[in-house]
């Protein structure tokens, strides 16, 4: 019996759009550099400029504000370096819950780092943030707060943030990566001075993003050669990735409205969690969050046995924390929201998409229920020492209708 597959893990990659695979096979078909002066070079190079604008266009940037990168860590290292040596910044000031992307970039960055603590919802701590920017002596700060939580899909309130940061004579690094295409994203309105965005996670192929940084502001960049992105990104371009890119981009902004309908399908989730299991804990559940994702755990569950189970069933969803080379690593994210490590380690995150539908929702939840309960015998197990009884085994065939 073939299982049927449902993906709900949009957070770690999106499928890629229709839309983005066109782009991409039209582009191969065509030779050409976007720096050669013949009509080959100039098609390659229009393909370059019309994704820029597209790109630009869904997060209210100018299109000379974009550099296109190999994704969003490159943008999150690139942004460090040219803040550390274009702009004279000391000192960066970074939430507690940042993606490793700017954490492990910050943390070689040569910067002084600050952690901004956030609160048990997972929100940044704007009088803390007041208290770090109050710091005579220290240098120029730049304040790092991602706009949307890959882990939980909290919205921070990165306006306030950058308006704290200006008036102080700080800069501010918004990390979009999660938020771009699932809600909406206007750089100026932000305030921030420099934005990541990856294209995977919208819909366009991976090994594709940008770095959105003031136009006004002086730059450095991190890799040099030929001079190609406008002086700030040599090499020759990835044509078919920003093609995807563009293409993606616009997409997700005709598609911006179905967002609704996922808000709708997310929210019957975590009902139907709630109605199975009452225990269950939705991390982040009070605070502003994005449509798609829902990270939530209950007592005694470890999430790697649940994602084995979960996949043989067909889901595709993620542990609380990323996953590097297969391995489950604790949430950094759900430590710095007071999370119990007890409750943390059996945390699993949806985060859905376009296709995902109400029976699929409903499916998962079952699976979900019925794989606790199998985890949780396990885990007892695994603490006593005791082979799995026989009363647990019923427990876990009945505990809810398949
Ligand atoms: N920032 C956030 C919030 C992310 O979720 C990710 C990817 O998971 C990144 C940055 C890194 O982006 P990329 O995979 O394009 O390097």
């Amino acid at each position: 019996m073939t299982i049927e597959r449902a993906y709900m893990d949009h957070n770690a990659t999106a499928p890629v759009r229709p839309e983005a695979v066109e782009a991409v096979a039209r582009v191969l078909a065509l030779t050409g550099n976007p720096s050669s002066v013949h009509a080959e070079g100039r098609a390659a190079h229009k393909i370059v400029e019309d994704a820029r604008v597209a790109v630009a266009a869904l997060v209210k940037a100018k299109p000379a504000e974009i550099t296109f990168t190999s994704g969003g860590t490159e943008a999150a290292n690139l942004a460090l370096h040219a803040a550390r040596n274009a702009l004279g910044i000391r000192r960066i000031v970074l939430s507690s819950v940042e993606h490793d992307a700017v954490r492990v970039a910050a943390a070689h960055s040569g910067l002084e780092v600050e952690v901004l603590p956030v609160n048990e919802n997972g929100i940044a701590d704007l009088a803390a943030l007041a208290g770090l920017l109050d710091a005579p002596g220290k240098g120029r700060t730049l304040v790092a707060l991602m706009l949307a939580n890959n882990e939980t899909g909290v919205i921070q309130p990165v306006a306030e943030a950058a308006a704290m940061a200006r008036a102080a004579g700080a800069f501010m690094l918004t990390d979009a990566v999660q938020a771009v295409g699932r809600m909406p994203v206007d750089f100026v309105a932000l305030g921030a001075d420099m934005m990541l965005l990856s294209g995977h996670k919208l819909g366009s192929p991976q090994g594709i993003g940008a770095l959105v940084w003031r136009d006004e502001l002086a730059f450095e960049p991190l890799i040099r050669g030929g001079g190609q992105e406008l002086r700030r990104r040599s090499g020759t371009e990835n044509v078919p990735g920003i093609a995807g890119f563009g293409a993606a981009a616009r997409a997700a902004a005709r598609d911006a409205d179905a967002y609704t309908r996922i808000a709708e399908l997310r929210d019957a989730l975590e009902a139907a969690l709630k109605a199975a299991v009452p225990d269950v804990r939705i991390f982040g559940e009070n605070a502003p969050r994005l449509a798609n994702t829902s990270l939530f755990s209950s007592a005694g569950l470890n999430a790697e046995t649940l994602l084995m189970i979960l996949d043989l069933d067909g889901f595709a969803v993620s542990a609380g924390s990323a996953c590097s080379s297969g391995k489950v690593a604790r949430s950094h994210v759900l430590e710095a929201m007071g999370v119990p490590p007890e409750l943390a380690k059996g945390a699993i995150r949806v985060s859905l998409g376009l296709a995902n539908t109400r029976a699929e929702i409903e499916r998962f939840v079952q699976s979900w229920a019925r794989a606790a309960v199998k985890a949780r015998a396990h885990e007892s197990d695994v603490k006593t020492g005791a082979p799995e009884s026989a009363s647990v085994r019923a427990a876990a065939s009945s505990a809810v209708p398949a």
